[in-house]
Parts: C-alpha cells; sequence; structure tokens
C-alpha cells in the first residue's frame, strides 16, 4: 500500500509509516521520518521538562536502571569503551580541568589513595615509571637540565637526605644489611660528641668545613659493614677522613 505523508506530502510504502490502531489506515499519518524529526524537534524544545522527567523516572527506578545499565555495559563492553574514549577525548580539557580542581580540594586523600597504591603495586608502578621514562626521556631530559641549577640548590639544601639515598644505594648494591635511620638521631644519640676525637660537634657548621658533622661507619660499608644505627657514629668531618686515610693508607674520595 503506497501512503501519503500527512507532513511532507510525499508517497511512501506503508513500511515507511508507523503502525496506529486508532486511525482509518491503521498507520500513523506522518511518515517515519517526519515522526522521527518532529520528535526530535519536540524534545529539544522542551529539553528541560524531559530532562526533570527523566531524572524522576530515573530516582523512582534507581535499582531497575543501574541493573538495565549494567546488563547494557556489559553486553556492549567494546562500545561503550569507544564511547567513554571518544568522550574522554572530546572533553580533555573539561575532564582535565575537573580532575585538577578535584586534586586541588581532596589533596590529602588523593595523595593518600595514591601512596597506598603505590605501596600495593608495586611492580606496576616501577613498570609504569620505567615505561614513562622511556617514552619521555627527550621531554625528562630537557626538564632535567632547565631546572639544573633550581636541582642544584636542592641537593646542597637535602644534602643529608641524599647522603642518606647514597649510603642506601651503596649498601643495597654491596648486599649489607641497611636500616634506615635519620641523622640527625646519630647526632643526638652520641649527644653531638665526636666519637673519635671525642670534642664538640658544632651543629651549624656545614659541609665541607672540617669541623663539620660526619656520620661514620665504625665497619665500613667496604667492609661489610651494616648501614644501620648501630654501626654508624657521630663524627668529625676531618676525623672521619682521617680514619678512612689510615684505614687504607691513602685519601678516599669523602664525602658520600
Ligand atoms: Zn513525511
Ligand atoms: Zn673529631
Amino acid at each position: 500500500m503506497i501512503l501519503t505523508c500527512s507532513r511532507c506530502k510525499k508517497e511512501k510504502p506503508e513500511t515507511e509509516f508507523y503502525k496506529a490502531n486508532s486511525t482509518k489506515t491503521g498507520f500513523v499519518g506522518k511518515c517515519k521520518m517526519c515522526c522521527r524529526a518532529w520528535h526530535k524537534a519536540h524534545r529539544q524544545n522542551n529539553i528541560d521538562k524531559f530532562k526533570a522527567k527523566n531524572n524522576a523516572y530515573y530516582k523512582a527506578n534507581k535499582e531497575k536502571c543501574l541493573a538495565r545499565n549494567k546488563i547494557y555495559r556489559e553486553h556492549n563492553k567494546e562500545k561503550k569503551k569507544a564511547m567513554d574514549r571518544a568522550y574522554y577525548i572530546k572533553n580533555k580539557e573539561k575532564h582535565l580541568l575537573k580532575s585538577k580542581a578535584y586534586h586541588a580540594a581532596n589533596k590529602e586523600k588523593c595523595s593518600a589513595i595514591s601512596r597506598n597504591y603505590q605501596k600495593t603495586h608495586k611492580d606496576k608502578h616501577n613498570e609504569c615509571n620505567r615505561l614513562y621514562h622511556k617514552r619521555n626521556k627527550d621531554k625528562i631530559k630537557a626538564l632535567r637540565l632547565a631546572n639544573k641549577d633550581k636541582r642544584k640548590i636542592y641537593v646542597r639544601e637535602n644534602a643529608d637526605k641524599f647522603r642518606g639515598y647514597c649510603r642506601k644505594r651503596q649498601s643495597l648494591k654491596r648486599g649489607n644489611i641497611y636500616e634506615p635511620y635519620i641523622n640527625n638521631y646519630i647526632f643526638e644519640r652520641d649527644g653531638w660528641i665526636c666519637q673519635l676525637c671525642g670534642q664538640k660537634i658544632n651543629r651549624r657548621l656545614k659541609y665541607p668545613n672540617p669541623r663539620s658533622k660526619s656520620i661514620d661507619h665504625i665497619v665500613p660499608l667496604s667492609k661489610g659493614g651494616d648501614d644501620s644505627p648501630t654501626n654508624v657514629q657521630a663524627t668529625h668531618l676531618r676525623c672521619n677522613v682521617g680514619k678512612n686515610a689510615t684505614n687504607k693508607g691513602q685519601l678516599r674520595l669523602f664525602g658520600w
């Protein structure tokens, strides 16, 4: 059967019309295309109303909606993934801003989560880091070069911390036992008295002043000594260097 659309006035086969019980022909007066266009326009014109209606429905049937969504997601995994990805790319700026704002507002929470994640996913985290470094080699190199002076200042200001890292690395490399400790704790424990010459250590003097503080390994790391509180003592830098010189019969590079 050929029908004429009441809107676009075109003649179309009956398959192009929706069925209706209440009309004489058994079909809707408008063709499918016109119906769709009308619905679309109608929805756009009353978007707030539709949204409110949808929201109300969602609220009243939350369980049902969520279950339906879940089933849909499970059946259309690939599609959903692609959709999410497309949405992310399209709204990247927005997304980044949003996540930045969230991080700024929930700093403590976010860093706790990420710290925890790093701890529980150590291998994955390390692998990710390694891949990132590999992929962004030039970027990291450039960044390092750009922040060279900043880094120098930071290292100088946190010299104790970096010497600690260095000691840790050295003792782990040698297979010695490593037990973390804080330098100042060792100096406090030994009463800021040099354990080699018995004189007071001035805590304000800084490396490379010969009378500045220094951590000495009672049994040297090179002889299998632990890097632990029980094997370290407070000394003057000059006394520490002097001890190493007499032990080895030569002046070794001191410091780290
Ligand atoms: Zn039509
Ligand atoms: Zn001394």
